[in-house]
């Protein structure tokens, strides 16, 4: 006898396309998939719930976020928007320092408390599993705090949590001009001891003219394989620097951003089987003018994600569903892409390809219920919400998750 029976929903198990199945029916046993097909065929089960003519979808995955941070920079939002220039915001302390700043001196509790009204937004709308990057501690402790705040997200809320360690992020103050020794830290000591505490499922950089250079990515990389752990980089964002081939070279999980990547990028990320993760949000907000090159990889066969980027300085999104309508609006993917990118590809893009993203028998029972008439509606409207019921390791669940938890 089944655990779960979802009866009288459409499915789109995102095999082959949206893989529609219309009429159908999902079971779920042990919190995994273990019957789905005509709705006429499916055998009772413990408990039923009537779907009433829904879509079920794989539960959305938010592959590329920096969700943990204290404090905001709308202050320098608004100076822009008051005609202040990037050197009168520097002057002022602004930046990604003034992020850095806020998140070392915002202890464990405020960064947890300041973190999960972010990550509701994105539960709200059918995410249940997010990648959560470090970056802004740029220290031992305070990468520690964040990777550990991540970690807590994921036992206080009803959502799996992939830890990203990012402390090849920028440069901290304390380590002017002594960008070579900070590497040396974080492949020496941040990333190891991180690492043997648990905290780490993957490890990216930002290979940047502003950031570090790609023979200081690829020290990253060496001490990350040295761990055995999953690289994956923030790469051709702002211009070339054969960061996205690197990481191919490096079995990556995924390179993000990639608005300037090159076809030799491109074609080493094929081989590679590397995933682009696409940061509309980003791109939408930097009002950046050269696009990814969306045809090239997608001729090319590599497989393309959408995620949001979450974070206070280029990217303070926490809808994905409007990163989806970006990514088509902007970019020209169209809607089934859009959904793949936030479903199976975004889990490849994490490593998780065996257990989310896609409805499969086996696979994890991770569910987003929509009031829609089509797919395409998902990547179709802006600010509209249509998430009825989300179900996490096959335990069904509101959209909307209170929080402090009763
Ligand atoms: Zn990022």
């Amino acid at each position: 006898m089944h655990d779960l029976l979802i009866a009288n929903v459409h499915l789109a198990t995102m095999l082959d396309g949206y893989g529609e199945l219309r009429d159908g029916a999902i079971a779920v046993k042990d919190g995994r998939i273990a019957w789905l097909g005509a709705e006429a065929d499916a055998a009772p089960a413990t408990r039923t719930i009537d779907g009433a003519g829904a879509w079920l979808t794989p539960g959305l995955i938010d592959c590329h976020t920096h969700i943990v941070h204290a404090g905001n920079r709308s202050s320098e939002f608004e100076a822009r928007l008051n005609g202040a220039s990037y050197e009168d915001i520097a002057r002022a302390g602004g930046g990604i320092m003034s992020t850095v700043r806020a998140t070392r001196a915002a202890g464990s509790e405020a960064l947890l408390h300041e973190s999960v009204p972010r990550v509701l937004r994105l539960l709200a709308e059918g995410v249940t599993t997010v990648e959560i990057k470090s970056g802004y501690g740029l220290a031992m402790d305070s990468e520690h705090a964040m990777l550990a705040t991540a970690r807590r997200i994921g036992a206080v809320l009803p959502v799996r949590v992939a830890t990203t360690f990012l402390g090849a992020h920028a440069l901290p103050p304390d380590y002017a001009r002594r960008s070579e020794d900070y590497i040396d830290a974080v492949c020496t000591q941040m990333l190891p001891e991180l690492a043997r505490a648990g905290l780490v499922d993957a490890v990216d950089a930002f290979c940047e003219r502003i950031a570090f250079t790609p023979a200081q990515t690829e020290r990253v990389f060496a001490a990350a394989a040295a761990l055995g752990l999953p690289v994956k980089l923030h790469a051709e964002q702002l211009s070339d620097q054969g960061g996205a081939a690197l990481v191919a070279r490096y079995h990556g999980l995924s390179a993000d951003h990639l608005e300037h990547v090159t076809q030799a990028g491109i074609d080493a990320m094929a081989a590679a089987g590397t995933v682009a993760v696409l940061l509309p949000g980003a791109y939408y907000f930097l009002r950046e003018t050269q696009p990814p090159p969306v045809a090239a990889l997608r001729s090319a066969g590599v497989p393309m994600a959408i995620a949001t980027d979450c974070n206070p300085g280029t990217s303070p999104l926490t809808s994905l569903l409007l990163a989806m309508n970006m990514a088509c609006t902007l970019w020209r993917l169209t809607p089934a892409e859009a959904l793949a990118g936030c479903t199976v590809h975004a889990a490849r893009a994490l490593g998780l390809q065996h257990d989310i993203g896609t409805l499969e028998v086996g696979k994890c029972a991770d569910f987003a219920l929509w009031d829609i008439a089509r797919p395409a509606d998902l990547a179709y409207a802006m600010g509209f919400n249509p998430c009825r019921m989300v179900v996490n390791a096959g335990v069904p669940r509101a959209p909307v998750v209170s929080w402090p938890q009763p």
